[in-house]
């Protein structure tokens, strides 16, 4: 398809668009997109806004032209969902906006704040937010689709902490949406994920009380240590200490030989006796046989951000997928071969606690006022990563290979690490993904906003429509 560009006179002078013509569209494109395994898809158009009257104009722009809009705000869905064929895409890299209300704690952020930047600005008033674990994640997609933030499994989703959302919709209207206020755009916004059938251009977010001490617990184990280290772990997590994150890494490890598993526990605490005390009872119970144990170890939100920047650099062509396991499930084994083998050095598994939050659902129906509803006590993640593209076969081999049959001891998926031309799943319980489709066709009938990135790219709602079809019988599209 193409689209004759209209004539520039007829946008406002120094619109920001570059198009598809112009000299440093590429850079436009892609540049900021966090994987370098590049899409070989076209947009007709970029419009960097540096304020919510461009983002309307372009809105108006792409509804003249007949053509469809997608969203970029941090660049870090692995999928490039943000680069589409035929739309004009809007990038947020340039819109910048940050204010906090220090008496109630409400920031008001811009969509392409990244986690490091929210806490570096909300540092001096006392407060942080748990944003993603990696620095330049930005809340845009983050929240929209949940946010598995700092200790998710004890404090909840991110996207329980938005007060407030402003948005341009898919007719070029500018509206606040809250717990009184366009109620649905709202429900939507926490869970809908990239078919969030609006354009974000501020979220309202209440911010919480900063820790002054961060402290880490690492056992590091060999492969045939693998079992004892991971059923010690998952028996331990539910009622362990309420301010601490845990997880457990498949990885190489520096210095060592072979795949490691690695547990860690990350505390939240204002004192070194309280960190002390919530790590206790790891490492008081943690099975024999580590390669290496660190106990209670000095770090900080800035050295967390620059671990999780080192174990998922930049430059690299990235391949993954999750689900969640079934609570009854045998775990360890479902897991077992992600934790053995990796394609590549760089490449990582994760096990991450959800419990308790993921059992908030069915005991206060906490859950019941947004979009999200898909969890289990079980995250389960594989990240495949490297340099070439000679590497990518080996890579989407491994991935399927290992995520094809631990579905089938999965109730769905997180749409934060999902691509859904790769594998579909359910992101959504039943009765959220029917209430989902209604939202969106009320919001975008005509299917302006690009949405779901589907096999086909079919659009937002019929995307959405096929993806839940298909995830119903067989996993795979
Ligand atoms: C290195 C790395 C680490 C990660 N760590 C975590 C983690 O700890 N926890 C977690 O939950 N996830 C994590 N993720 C997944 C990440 O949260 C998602 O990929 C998320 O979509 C990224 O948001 P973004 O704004 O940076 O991405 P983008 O690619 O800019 O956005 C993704 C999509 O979201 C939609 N969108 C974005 N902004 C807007 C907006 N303003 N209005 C409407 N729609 C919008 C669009 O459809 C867009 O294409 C990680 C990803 C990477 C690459």
């Amino acid at each position: 398809m193409s689209f004759p560009a209209p004539s520039r006179h007829a946008l406002p002078p120094n619109f920001p668009i570059i198009w598809k013509d112009d000299v440093g569209y590429d850079l436009a494109r892609i540049g900021r997109v966090f994987n370098h395994r590049r899409p070989s898809r076209y947009p007709i158009a970029v419009v960097q806004p540096t304020n919510q009257d461009h983002v309307v104009e372009a809105v108006l722009l792409a509804t003249k032209l007949g053509c469809r809009i997608s969203i970029r705000s941090g660049g870090h869905s692995w999928a490039a969902w943000s680069v589409r064929d035929d739309a004009i895409l809007i990038d947020f890299g340039k819109f910048n906006y940050f204010s906090v209300d220090d008496a109630t704690g409400v920031a008001s952020v811009s969509p392409s704040t990244t986690g490091r930047v929210i806490n570096q600005l909300l540092e001096p008033h006392g407060r942080w937010f748990p944003g993603g674990h990696c620095p330049g994640v930005a809340v845009g997609g983050f929240l929209l689709q949940g946010g598995m933030g700092w200790n998710c499994k004890n404090w909840g989703w991110a996207c329980e902490n938005i007060v407030a959302i402003d948005v341009v919709t898919a007719e070029g209207r500018k509206l606040r949406c809250d717990k009184n206020q366009n109620t649905d755009l709202f429900w939507a916004a926490r869970g809908a994920g990239p078919g969030f059938p609006a354009i974000v251009t501020r979220f309202h977010l209440q911010t919480l009380l900063r820790y002054s001490h961060v402290r880490d617990s690492t056992f590091v184990y060999p492969k045939e240590n693998y079992r004892p280290a991971l059923n010690w772990v998952l028996k331990i997590s539910p009622t362990f200490d309420p301010d601490t994150e845990i997880a457990a890494i498949g990885s190489y490890v520096p210095g060592l030989e072979g795949v490691k598993t690695i547990i860690r526990f990350t505390t939240f605490k204002n004192s070194q006796e309280e960190a002390e005390t919530a790590l206790k009872p790891a490492h008081a119970t943690a099975p024999p046989g580590a390669n290496i144990t660190a106990l209670c170890t000095e770090t900080s939100l800035s050295d967390q951000y620059d671990l999780q920047h080192a174990a998922n650099p930049e430059g690299h062509r990235y391949r993954v997928d999750n689900c969640y396991i079934k609570n009854d499930a045998d775990v360890a084994s479902v897991m077992e071969s992600a934790f053995m083998d990796l394609p590549t050095k760089k490449s990582f598994s994760l096990w991450y606690s959800m419990a308790p939050c993921s059992r908030r659902n069915h005991d206060a129906g906490s859950m019941q006022n947004m979009a999200l509803s898909m969890q289990s006590d079980h995250y389960f993640a594989v990240y495949a990563v490297c340099e070439t593209p000679a590497g990518d076969k080996e890579c989407a081999d491994w991935v399927r290979g290992i995520m094809v049959p631990a579905s089938k001891q999965s109730p769905g998926a997180y749409l934060g690490d999902a691509d859904f031309q790769e594998r579909v799943s359910m992101y959504w319980n039943n009765e959220n993904a029917q209430n989902l489709i209604h939202v969106l066709s009320k919001w975008d009938s005509r299917g302006l906003i690009a949405g779901y990135l589907n096999k086909g790219d079919t659009g937002s709602v019929e995307g959405l429509r096929s993806m839940v079809k298909s995830s119903w019988s067989p996993n795979l599209v």
